[in-house]
């Protein structure tokens, strides 16, 4: 894979672009895919973003929300946009079996394929791109990218509001380990250039609907199972309760980390079942590595201490492997956090 600065060349003239990210995107792959789209817009290209799928209703104020195309209910209009295109960016993932239903379409693409994300273990499908898993997001890597390609000048306070996005969720609101005197620095850039983060924070946080509410006390209450001998902690949602609750897509974001909040908690596992498939959502302090964990037995992948996987399995068949796969990592989950 060729650095990104190599892409200049390629950006002087104006080309069909795609931008495309990860299925049941998050603020992060919808705001650094979105930065990425107003800044190629203000250099003349013709550009479609793809979802995969539909993305959450509380991203909807991202600026240019509104012309993301879902994959899976406007696939006439992501094949045009795909029929000669000339680039395409992959933002946010690093193998294409995350963009679901969308991967074979992408993978007979002859067009550079351009990467910027920050997980482990990229695909070598990648022609030019940068791969950084120190990153706190993919939108920090959109913000160096503009810089490295020296166009930072382009960096509107729209750009700003979708890379503020991306960054505050993925960093947990800066607080992860990944948080690095960087991403303080380009904040500190961002708010320089108009960016306002209490309405950030307000869209993405306050903006709940009751019934998820209600639905986050019900889980803590009845599907949290708290395991202190292997300092892990589950949750196990079936599909009745996605029914009962009538949560939306997102609604679930974030339900996995108040596991993580229990005291001497090493892992937190967040099991859900979603009918076409059994969703896990995996989360670690220190070291305990849950990519490699999350690849070794549910097919997944993701960051050191954050990462998803998922399973054809019933729940409970699922739910029973999981507790023998903690089990065999016993020795690792013992130790406890040194604070
Ligand atoms: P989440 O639990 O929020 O769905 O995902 C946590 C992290 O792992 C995110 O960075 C996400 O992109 C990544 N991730 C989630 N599911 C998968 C998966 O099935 N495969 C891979 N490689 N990464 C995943
Ligand atoms: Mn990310």
């Amino acid at each position: 894979m060729k650095p990104i600065e190599e892409i200049k060349p390629l950006l002087v003239t104006p080309k069909k672009v795609v931008i495309t990210m990860h299925q049941k995107p998050d603020a992060d792959a919808m705001g650094s895919s979105l930065a990425m789209y107003h800044y190629l817009r203000q250099k003349g290209h013709d550009i479609t973003v793809i979802s995969p799928t539909n993305f959450p209703d509380f991203l909807a104020w991202l600026p240019g929300a509104d012309l993301v195309v879902d994959f899976e209910s406007m696939q006439d209009k992501a094949m045009s946009a795909l029929e000669g295109v000339e680039l395409l960016f992959c933002l946010d993932f690093n193998a294409l079996y995350r963009t679901k239903n969308l991967a074979p379409y992408l993978e007979q693409l002859k067009c550079p394929k351009i990467l910027i994300d920050h997980h482990l273990e990229p695909q070598p499908t990648f022609d030019y791109g940068v791969s950084d898993t120190k990153a706190s997001s993919t939108a920090q890597l959109v913000y160096e990218t503009l810089y490295k390609l020296g166009e930072e000048q382009y960096i509107t306070e729209e750009i700003a509001q979708c890379i503020y996005a991306g960054t505050v969720t993925d960093t947990g609101s800066f607080r992860f380990a990944s948080t690095s005197a960087r991403v303080h620095r380009m904040v500190a850039d961002l708010m320089d250039r108009g960016l306002k983060h209490e309405i950030i924070h307000q869209n993405i946080y306050d903006n709940f609907l009751e019934n998820r509410l209600r639905f986050i006390g019900h889980s803590l209450l009845h599907r949290m199972e708290v395991f202190y001998e292997y300092n892990t902690a589950m949750m196990a949602i079936p599909y009745a309760d996605l029914k009962r609750f009538d949560l939306q897509t997102g609604d679930t974001e974030g339900l996995v980390n108040f596991l993580l909040s229990i005291q001497g908690i090493k892992m937190a596992a967040l099991i859900i079942d979603r009918r076409e498939e059994v969703k896990l959502s995996f989360r670690s302090k220190g070291d305990f590595d849950v990519n490699t964990f999350a690849r070794k037995y549910f097919e997944g992948g993701g960051h050191f201490n954050a990462a998803g996987g998922r399973s054809t399995d019933t729940l409970e068949k699922t739910v029973q492997r999981f507790i023998h796969a903690m089990e065999e990592n016993e020795a690792l989950l013992q130790d406890h956090i040194k604070v």
